[in-house]
């Protein structure tokens, strides 16, 4: 666990900028960032759905976006967000990745830094500390 970087506040503001512009009740609630090391940022928006199992999280499309242009290597991730109409807590908030993003996380880079949401406010950990003990193909020795 380690204490967040400028640069890590930036990406939080980023995927906040991403859901408060896309913001849609019930289809899109979540927004992520993802900064690869090549220092570029890419965001995406929750892909909600009228058969549940069909959603596609924020991570996935700001991933989506990055690997579509070409660009591999996550430095960090995050996720936040937005709060439900009716709800008293009116902020946008850090959330943590899902167990499947954080296994899709893991297959794209096992370096990846994540920010999740703790009682002294968000902090960044490694991937591999959110998924112990992975399935995988390979031995791991
Ligand atoms: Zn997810």
């Amino acid at each position: 666990m380690s204490a967040l970087s400028d640069a890590d506040r930036l990406l939080i503001e980023a995927a906040s900028d991403a859901i408060r512009k896309r913001y849609r009740y019930d289809w899109q609630e979540v927004g992520a960032a993802i900064r690869l090391r090549s220092g570029k940022i890419f965001t995406g928006v929750s892909l909600d759905a009228y058969l549940g199992r069909m959603a596609v999280c924020a991570e996935a499309v700001a991933l989506g976006q990055a690997v579509t242009e070409g660009e591999m290597g996550i430095d960090t991730i995050v996720a936040v967000r937005h709060p439900a109409p009716d709800e008293k807590n009116r902020e946008i908030v850090v959330v943590s990745p899902c167990g499947a993003c954080r296994e899709l996380i893991w297959d794209y880079d096992r370096r990846a830094k994540v920010i999740v949401p703790g009682p002294q406010g968000p902090h960044s950990v490694g991937i591999g500390e959110l998924i112990p003990n992975k399935y995988s193909r390979e031995r791991v020795t």
